[in-house]
């Protein structure tokens, strides 16, 4: 024997690559608000969203 059988792996065409620029962190990040939420610690938050994932993260100065 020694047949190995390889496993299916889907292959979403397009969107894949996509994702995986986000996988490696190279989001496509874009503002989607801009507000001084600590006002006691006076930081400015930024809130970002990547546009094609969807994954979101907060940046803080
Ligand atoms: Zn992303």
């Amino acid at each position: 024997m020694g047949d190995v059988v390889g496993f299916r792996r889907p292959k979403p065409a397009a969107k894949a690559e996509g994702n995986a620029l986000c996988s490696r962190g190279f989001h496509k990040w874009a503002i989607v608000q801009e507000k001084p939420f600590e006002v006691r610690s006076g930081k400015l938050i930024t809130l970002y969203r990547c546009l094609r994932c969807g994954h979101q993260k907060v940046e803080t100065r």
